[in-house]
């Protein structure tokens, strides 16, 4: 079967985080896993990092783990009755004093909330499904009308996208997870509602005080302030979301493809790797077969070469969580198939502006090596990762193998477009031994006699981002 270049990623949630189902899963090709914990305790969520641990050991591959802040999501609090109804055009007010709700009074769990909105200011409840306008603020309360009514229940999301909130991205829940998380061992850490590159500074940080260098920091850009800060935030971040799911409320609906088309730019231009995520199959939590419109919308995100595509609801609380998998495996392999046969890689100059390092010509060159010789792969040697993700951001259309002596980069890897990532001893005479790991991947059935294989590499062995070296062989 053919390598799949764009990595999948499933969120674990009660509709799947048992061993049987997640192991399924990662048969059917799911690389990451994503555990928030809005969905589970410490004590459950060790349990789910366990199982995925025995899965890996057992499928005899890599596995990445992501752990998802929640950050400073606004919620209203409790009804008496579990729920209330909004009519359109009716008044009510919502408070931050300590109350339980009820069909004219709505708690907000965010002290600082009255102070931050303003008259004119609009309200979105329950992931944009309901909204309001801010008519009057009167100390604590804020007086709002209702414009698109529905159902509104316990402890459902808030947004204000015409608010500057001054709520740190990171929480003191936040914090005691993130300790969780380093203790677990995963692999990844996403930062919610980032808004600058001092955020994920400070993250990153945090890790670091933990004595944890290795984890990355994924920013998740879901607010109007990280869209305008997109350049810095990349910079800093080992990786970006398209978190589609908040971004649609705090910016314009119909702007959102173009936020995503631009984060995907920006991301290969800085060669970090980009999770398109968020309603990519939504209709099948319900439904068995997604619409033709989600299969479309993860077409398009395979086209435009980003390296994850997300799953949320439909695997966390689904009734189909393979199926969905399965959706995104099918149309992934289709697509690439089609670009195979027609894509060349991305110009240099779109990706490479100024002086030119010695890493990102001699990447480059690799990725046109591949063009001008019908390659069938690229192989490279990676401790930081760093080769491996700057020859992926030219966006190949032949897998990229990586060798590497960590297994804790191995899953990194497996967030990086057309990365197969292989755990080896380390080895300072690899160009010596190159012949053996060809060999190898042809006993794996990753290559066939005849193949060739664009090899780069950095020698001496050893330094992070140190790529001098291209060589070309032919599979014995
Ligand atoms: P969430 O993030 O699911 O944690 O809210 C993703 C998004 O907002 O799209
Ligand atoms: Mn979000």
């Amino acid at each position: 079967m053919a390598n799949r270049l764009t990595k999948i990623i499933a969120t674990l949630g009660p509709a799947s985080a048992n061993k049987k189902t997640i192991k399924s899963l990662v048969a059917k090709g799911v690389n990451i896993f994503r555990l928030n914990l809005s969905h589970g305790t410490h004590e459950t969520v060790r349990q789910w990092i366990q199982w995925i641990r025995e899965v890996e050991a057992e499928h005899h591959s890599y596995v990445g783990i992501l752990l998802d802040l929640q950050g400073p999501k606004i919620r209203v609090g409790k009804f008496k009755e579990g729920s209330i109804h909004l009519k359109r055009g009716q008044r009510l007010t919502f408070t931050t004093e300590n109350k339980v709700g009820d069909e004219t009074l709505v708690p907000v769990q965010y002290q600082q909330f009255h102070k931050e909105v303003s008259k004119g200011g609009r309200i979105f409840l329950d992931d944009g499904k309901l909204s309001g306008v801010v008519k009057q603020v009167a100390g604590k309360r804020v007086e709002v009308e209702i414009q698109t009514g529905g159902k509104l229940s316990d402890h459902k999301g808030i947004n204000l996208p015409d608010s500057k909130l001054s709520a740190d991205p990171i929480t003191a829940k936040d914090k005691a997870d993130l300790k969780f998380g380093i203790q677990e061992g995963v692999d990844l850490i996403a930062l919610s509602f980032t808004g600058s590159a001092q955020d994920v500074k400070r993250l990153k940080g945090l890790i670091r005080k933990q004595g944890s260098e290795g984890i990355e920091v994924i920013a998740k850009i879901e607010r109007k302030q990280a869209v305008n800060n997109l350049e810095e935030i990349i910079e800093e971040a080992d990786g970006v979301m398209v978190a589609r799911g908040d971004l649609g409320i705090e910016v314009s609906l119909t702007e959102v493809p173009v936020v995503q088309q631009r984060i995907l730019r920006v991301g290969a231009k800085h060669s970090k790797p980009v999770i398109v995520a968020t309603q990519m199959l939504e209709s099948m939590i319900e439904n068995p077969r997604p619409t033709r419109a989600e299969v479309s919308d993860v077409a398009n995100a395979v086209m435009d070469c980003a390296d994850a595509i997300m799953l949320s609801g439909e695997t966390a609380v689904g009734k189909h969580a393979g199926a969905a998998v399965e959706v995104m495996v099918d149309t992934a392999l289709n697509i690439e198939s089609y670009l195979a046969g027609t894509r060349t890689i991305e110009p240099w100059n779109k990706f490479f502006e100024g002086e030119p390092t010695i890493n990102a010509g001699i990447t480059y060159s690799a990725n046109r090596m591949v063009e001008l010789l019908n390659a069938s792969a690229i192989v490279v040697f990676t401790h930081s990762g760093g080769t491996a993700k700057m020859v992926a951001s030219a966006k190949p259309m032949v897998p990229v193998f990586a060798f590497t002596p960590s297994l804790h980069r191995a899953r990194l890897l497996n967030l990086i477009r057309g990365t197969v990532p292989i755990v080896v001893e380390e080895d300072k005479h690899l160009l010596l031994h190159m012949e053996q790991l060809i060999i190898m991947l042809k006993k794996r059935k990753q290559l066939k006699k005849g193949d060739r294989v664009v090899i780069t590499t950095g020698i001496p062995v050893g330094i992070p981002n140190w790529t001098n070296i291209i060589r070309v062989e032919e599979v014995p």
